[in-house]
């Protein structure tokens, strides 16, 4: 069946401005340049130097394993990628949330066992009302529509309004971090998908997962649209 909404307003590529395809706001070009990630490890998406399979875990992982499960992350956070995050994060081009969401379910959907529901990283209240949007859930609604699962806004919750993490340490981050989140008593779900726009340490999707461990959740992966190398 001809997509009237495509006939009506066709896509148009944000990157360059030549014509999308497959109805995304993108064209073949810079479809086939987007940074891809080669994950190597199954746990945190970490590219190493992985000599047997696919599915082994790096050496961080095995010396000190996250709260989380498996992590699905199918870009690098450069060029092009590095920029719809900007994007969106800064400037709320909400297009932009439109192609990385599409690009990330797209993924998800070849590689990942749907879970229960999908969680948005949340930010502390403070934080969202100085900012006055979360990008993470507007990449989360995207994946919920296009993968038809509940999106579920309000069983955690940022309770600690840590300082901004641009130029801690990896330790430093860590203990920032700590107990940031809580997680409701109602809370059921078994099997979750957390959902940010970024991984850098995971020192953040960690402790929501810790939080959601200690609440009875068997089950956590991580979904995000780019691994920072
Ligand atoms: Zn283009
Ligand atoms: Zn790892």
């Amino acid at each position: 069946m001809v997509n009237l909404d495509s006939l009506i307003f066709p896509s148009q590529c944000i990157l360059c401005g030549d014509k999308g395809v497959e109805n995304r706001d993108l064209c073949a070009a810079c479809y086939l340049e987007l940074p891809r990630n080669s994950p190597r490890c199954y746990r945190c998406a970490s590219d190493f130097d992985a000599p047997h399979s696919q599915t082994a875990i790096c050496p961080t992982c095995l010396k000190n394993s996250p709260a989380f499960d498996e992590t699905f992350a199918p870009f690098v956070h450069h060029r092009a990628i590095r920029y719809l995050i900007l994007q969106l994060k800064f400037h709320r081009h909400y297009p932009s949330a439109r192609l990385l969401g599409g690009l990330l379910a797209d993924y998800l959907q070849k590689t990942a066992e749907l879970p229960d529901c999908i969680i948005p990283v949340p930010l502390h209240k403070n934080r969202y009302r100085e900012r006055g949007f979360n990008q993470s859930i507007e990449i989360a609604r995207v994946l919920a529509k296009k993968l038809q699962l509940p999106l579920d806004l309000n069983s955690c919750s940022r309770h600690r309004d840590t300082a901004h993490q641009v130029g801690l340490t990896g330790e430093e981050r860590n203990n920032n971090m700590r107990n940031a989140f809580s997680v409701s008593p109602k809370f059921k779900a078994q099997h979750v998908a957390l959902v940010d726009d970024v991984m850098t340490t995971g020192s953040t999707v960690h402790d929501l997962a810790m939080a959601l461990k200690t609440a009875g959740c068997h089950r956590i992966q991580v979904w995000v649209c780019a691994k920072a190398q």
